[in-house]
């Protein structure tokens, strides 16, 4: 009987190359499930990429959004009827408040839960979750990943041992088609754990994609949630009103007003093809909060 696996598709190029590789690969010995969970603020070419990838390689891809307030903990769209206005995400922080670095709670509830319920839901208990971590993002290994029961195939676990981002993007660079997003540019548009500097790269090129952190700091700022108060208390921490996505207390308009007067440059590695160019550029002024290109669960947020 095959082994039941369920593939952590996140929208970007690393997870994609895992599972269209699990797909030729590992089918005689895995019975998969890809999944990808949408925030409702991904850019829409992450969801076009989903949906190339799917059809081009032939593997179904099924796409949830939280439902924080129902039972089963997501429900199911596709490409068509996939949230393209934050919805998800506002659903988690009416229940939880604005996430940021004192309580990120973000990526838990909009990826982890309802992956994990749907999961539960196909497999029951016995399955792995395939997670698209390369061998030059060790340090992003969940310490809980035998408990979780998490594998790694593009680093150990027996399937195509330490491809790192240079081997995942000279694959693409040779495919008909790829994520049309500079490396700084997955995940929400606008995630809070990106440093200054992208952020601020971000807002010059396109404003717009503040929108939704813009319109939930003033609708939701002055909001604390019962739950983060006795949790905050638990803590013995207070917190600054109003609250605000980004770190050092930085509201997205105060992104957005920065970015009028700052031009930063930003080193695209989706696009780097040798192996010298990708030893590690220390630049403490452009230091994400978590290690890694994108937002993969049991990684960024615990
Ligand atoms: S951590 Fe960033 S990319 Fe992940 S859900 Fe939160 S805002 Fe979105």
């Amino acid at each position: 009987m095959k082994r039941k696996l369920i593939v952590s598709f996140s929208g970007g190029e690393t997870s994609a190359f895992m599972s269209q590789w699990l797909w030729q690969h590992k089918s005689q010995e895995y019975e998969m499930q890809f999944v990808f969970a949408n925030t409702g603020e991904e850019r829409e070419e992450t969801l076009e990429f989903i949906q190339q990838c799917s059809d081009y390689f032939g593997f179904p891809v099924t796409w949830i959004e939280c439902e924080p307030e129902s039972k089963t903990k997501y429900t199911i769209v596709d490409f068509f009827t996939a949230s393209r206005r934050g919805e998800p995400f506002e659903k988690v922080i009416r229940k939880y408040g604005i996430p940021n670095i004192a309580l990120p709670h973000c990526s838990r509830e909009l990826k982890e839960v309802p992956i994990t319920a749907f999961s539960k839901k196909i497999f029951r208990k016995h399955y792995s979750t395939a997670i698209g971590i390369r061998s030059d993002e060790v340090d992003r290994i969940s310490p809980y990943a035998q408990k979780k029961k998490l594998i790694y195939p593009l680093i150990s676990g027996g399937f195509h041992p330490g491809v790192n981002k240079v081997e995942v993007n000279l694959f693409w660079s040779k495919m008909p088609f790829r994520l049309r997003l500079k490396g700084y540019e997955g995940n929400c548009k606008w995630c809070w754990k990106k440093s200054l500097k992208k952020l601020l790269r971000i807002a010059k090129d396109d404003p717009a994609a503040f929108n939704f952190p813009l319109r939930m700091e003033k609708q939701f700022g002055n909001y604390i949630p019962p739950n983060r108060v006795s949790l905050l208390q638990q803590k013995g921490k207070s917190i600054a009103l109003p609250i605000t996505f980004f770190r050092n207390h930085i509201s997205a308009e105060e992104i957005l007003l920065s970015a009028r007067s700052a031009n930063p440059i930003i080193r695209d590695d989706n696009r780097i093809y040798t192996q010298q160019t990708t030893i590690p550029f220390i630049d403490f002024g452009d230091t994400d909060f978590v290690g890694g290109d994108s937002c993969e669960i049991f990684s960024d947020c615990r």
